[in-house]
């Protein structure tokens, strides 16, 4: 039951319960480290403390009352004493860093006697007198709330009176007059005297750190980081060392490499006579760490020492706060750095190179989804502080652009052919823009959720798109949109930030992403421990030759209809989707097929001897006709056929529900010469390929949407008759496969009869999660921000597998399929393929591969190197 601990009683381990910044104070005493002594009141006290109605206890002052002599004992002086007094910092600590928490509070057990103590036994009234002054403005401001700036104006005016540039410039006599205003003004603001008395300024301070878990800052921290709001703060009490006693004194911060760069060198800075906080605060400009070599060499040497010394011991790079007093340097905590992803994979793989760590301790150091920093262009740093967000959209595909507004996907393909840099703001975006979205350099959408259709080709482009920012008002044919009553029109510049969803206005240089060779190394090492293969989703072979540059080892789903849009063939498609009999489609069909040919010759000579799934084609066919009478008319004159022929089709065609409609293998069992057709052109090419350049191509054929074992089995007769004909007469010996989707639940729950005549399932879980839960992928990312603010969830289940349900589906068809075709190949071509937590479950329930968009192949392979670790 013990709730405060000594620092020598604690360790690094202990994190949960001491906090990261107490558990490392314990970890430095005891190798041996300079801290200053101290204890720490642990995260259990903090939540007992909320669980008696925001009460301390006598029991937990007891307790800390003991530790608290036990420190006066251990270094011989005493809280309030008039003449050795002893003096503390009051600081919180959570088991993650939370930056929103609470402000510490320094030189804890000041008073108008134990300050004139101080004065005496250090001879420097100045400096008494500075510390007690630093005091009452951190207890007035984080224990009791007192508006900071009143604070400051106090200095302020006494600096002015004083002639003063720094606070540094301030003697003992200006000194006292700040702590008698500051004293004026607290009794002003809280209607009473400041507490004199240290127990009580101990406690009162206490009671506020606990508080501070549940401030609105730190609770916003903890939504955005995803941290647990159960895990309450620790509050660590420390015996202080005073940077502030001269120019022998100082107090700095620094890491032992670089955080930006990952370069193997001390990077931080310091400031002489200062005292906590200054260094950040820049009241003053602090020095580069390089300088304190010159100003005090030993010092200097020592740190080093200590900042290996810690490095090996973590075996991280750790940032590290040190003061300095008098000459002697003490250590005041220390933690692993926060880093971009550049320095990160650059620190681990040196320090692989230095045997400081394993390979896999490198590979598991490596936060996979901060790989996307390094695979697309970011906004340069400098250029983006200086910039202010207008508007937040969802992050739906990293990168970072600036661009001209326009409002068409036609406008932006113009636009773009004049050479100019292109943002496509759209309402939301549909299959006919693909061009303009093409053309551009980002995308910004008003509605839909991460898995909208600007979401999703967007990552599958690699090209970087902020969806759904919905603050923002578009009006497409006035050319314009608006936020907050101001208005941007076509050919303005914005620039977008598809990594924070934020965005600006003007231009923000970017810089373009480099493939170091840290990176390089970091990846061939995951590819040496992980189980699964990485396939890529790609259409085009320029994906295809992108994806196999980031390593994919296949294509795990080529979608078939963003071919049937292209300009040159969409009025083919239309003509085969308006005939009258199957004649007319076929002599349609006849027309689509060499491009269809076209297509896949590109694919397969970008991925050579890699396999190759493509899936006959999906979406409903209304998606591929105009909808509004005025198009319809354009159209049927362009067409040359009737239009009222045209809309009777279009009425037709129209579904209440077309993602529970007309699509996926039900068009192919309803017009089998399409998938006749798609299959010419796959085995077609496959044959050229092979015979003209010598590729072994490996095609796959999967058929979507299938629910029933009899729909595979139509299609199979149809597509399997064709393309073993097709090789036959070709007299190459060519393999191919022949498989389905499993994105519908009843294929789940009956996937041994359907791996009968299925030789691979790829898992569709973007449809499968639509379907498990009924929530309309399109418009489900209107609520399920509500459910995950009111915690009905902690993840959107189409960004992460959620394991419980639709994972006990796909767990469910693993086995089934075994159990039906014990060599079934197994994959996942979902959105998911590429999300680290759901690489992770596909490689727990032992699938063969997983397949994601181009730019996030290298995260699925530190993803699934992770996995196996
Ligand atoms: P944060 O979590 O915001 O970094 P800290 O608790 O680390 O807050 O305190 C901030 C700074 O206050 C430290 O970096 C150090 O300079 C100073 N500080 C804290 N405790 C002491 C102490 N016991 N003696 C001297 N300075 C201290
Ligand atoms: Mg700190
Ligand atoms: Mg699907």
């Amino acid at each position: 039951n013990k709730l405060v601990y000594s620092f020598n009683e604690g360790k690094a381990a202990m994190k949960d319960l001491l906090g990261g910044k107490g558990a490392n104070l314990a970890e430095m005493s005891n190798i041996g480290l300079p801290v200053p002594p101290g204890f720490t009141i642990s995260t259990k006290a903090c939540n007992m403390y909320y669980e008696k109605g925001q009460e301390i206890w006598p029991e937990l002052l007891n307790e800390i009352f003991e530790k608290l002599s036990e420190l006066e004992n251990k270094i011989n002086k005493k809280f309030g004493d008039r003449n050795n007094p002893l003096l503390v910092s009051v600081r919180s600590g959570a088991k993650f860093s939370m930056p929103g928490m609470m402000d510490t509070i320094l030189n804890l057990g000041l008073n108008d006697d134990t300050v004139e103590a101080i004065h005496k036994i250090t001879g420097n009234e100045r400096f008494a007198y500075d510390s007690y002054r630093r005091f009452i403005q951190m207890f007035g401001d984080v224990v009791m709330s007192i508006e900071k700036y009143k604070f400051d104006s106090i200095l302020e005016s006494v600096k002015e009176a004083r002639k003063a540039k720094y606070d540094t410039d301030l003697d003992a006599e200006a000194l006292k007059e700040v702590v008698s205003k500051y004293k004026t003004l607290y009794k002003n603001e809280i209607g009473s005297e400041f507490p004199e008395e240290p127990k009580e300024q101990l406690v009162l301070a206490v009671e506020a750190v606990f508080r501070s878990w549940n401030n609105e800052r730190a609770k916003i921290y903890r939504k955005i980081n995803g941290i647990p709001d159960d895990l309450g703060t620790a509050v660590n009490v420390q015996s202080m060392v005073f940077g502030n006693m001269g120019d022998d004194s100082g107090t700095g911060v620094a890491f032992t490499r670089n955080p930006a760069t990952g370069e193997k060198k001390l990077f931080g800075e310091f400031l002489i006579n200062a005292q906590g906080e200054d260094v950040v605060a820049g009241i003053r400009t602090p020095q580069s760490i390089e300088k304190l070599k010159e100003v005090m060499p030993e010092i200097y040497d020592q740190f080093v020492q200590v900042a290996d010394l810690l490095e090996n011991h973590y075996k991280d790079m750790q940032d590290i706060e040190f003061t300095i007093e008098k000459g002697k340097l003490y250590m005041l905590q220390t933690r692993n750095g926060k880093r971009t992803a550049f320095s990160a994979v650059r620190a681990a793989a040196e320090m692989v190179e230095e045997g400081k760590i394993s390979k896999e301790e490198a590979i598991m150091r490596i936060e996979p989804s901060q790989l996307d920093q390094l695979l697309h262009p970011t906004f340069e740093e400098k250029a983006l502080k200086a910039a202010k967000p207008i508007a937040k959209g969802l992050p739906a595909s990293p990168g970072a652009a600036s661009g001209k507004i326009y409002f068409t996907a036609e406008a932006a393909v113009e636009a773009s052919k004049k050479g100019e840099k292109v943002i496509l703001v759209r309402q939301e975006t549909s299959p006919e823009d693909i061009e303009g979205m093409i053309e551009a350099q980002g995308i910004l959408t008003a509605r839909g959720g991460m898995t909208s259709h600007a979401a999703v080709v967007a990552r599958g482009m690699g090209k970087c798109c902020v969806a759904g920012c919905e603050s923002i008002k578009v009006y497409e044919e006035n050319k314009k949109f608006i936020i907050d009553g101001k208005a941007y029109g076509e050919g303005e510049y914005i620039s977008i930030d598809g990594g924070t969803g934020n965005v600006y206005e003007g231009i923000i240089k970017t810089h373009e992403p480099e493939m170091s060779g840290h990176f390089g190394k970091l990846m061939e090492w995951a590819d040496e421990v992980r189980k699964l293969k990485v396939r890529t989703n790609a259409d085009t072979p320029k994906d295809a030759a992108q994806a196999v540059k980031f390593g994919a080892e296949g294509i795990g789903l080529c979608r078939t209809e963003h071919m049937f849009f292209d300009e040159a063939r969409i009025p083919a498609v239309r003509e085969m989707i308006i005939a009258d009999n199957i004649e007319q489609r076929k002599a349609a069909l006849e027309k689509i097929l060499p491009m269809q040919r076209e297509d896949f010759i590109g694919i397969f000579e970008a991925m050579g001897d890699r396999p190759v799934t493509i899936r006959l084609l999906d979406p409903p066919l209304h998606e591929f006709l105009p909808h509004d009478d005025e198009d319809i008319i354009d159209l049927a004159n362009e067409m040359k056929v009737e239009h009222e022929k045209l809309k009777a089709r279009v009425e037709e065609l129209k579904e209440f529900n077309p993602m529970l409609g007309h699509r996926g293998c039900r068009l192919a069992i309803t017009y089998p010469e399409i998938a006749e057709m798609q299959t010419r052109a796959i085995i077609e090419a496959a044959i050229q390929v092979k015979k003209e350049k010598g590729i072994d191509v490996k095609p796959e054929i999967m058929v979507p949407l299938v629910g029933d074992v009899k729909e595979l089995a139509f299609l199979k007769e149809v597509v399997t008759k064709l393309a073993d004909e097709l090789i036959n007469d070709s007299g190459i010996d060519l393999k191919y496969m022949y498989g389905t989707m499993i994105e519908v639940p009843r294929a789940t729950l009956v996937a041994d009869e359907i791996a009968k005549d299925a030789e691979f399932f790829s898992f569709g879980t973007n449809d499968l999660t639509q379907m498990a839960y009924g929530f309309s992928r399109d418009d489900a990312g209107k609520f399920i921000k509500d459910y995950m603010d009111k915690k009905i969830f902690d993840k959107d289940p189409f960004q992460a597998i959620d394991r419980k349900g639709v994972g006990k589906l796909m767990r469910m068809a693993v086995e089934l399929g075994r159990k039906g075709r014990p060599n079934i190949k197994l994959g996942i071509c979902g959105e998911h393929g590429g999300e680290p937590t759901s690489v992770e479950f596909c490689h727990d329930i032992g699938l063969d591969y997983v397949s994601c968009s181009p730019y996030r192949v290298p995260i699925a392979r530190l993803s699934a190197a992770q996995a196996a670790l």
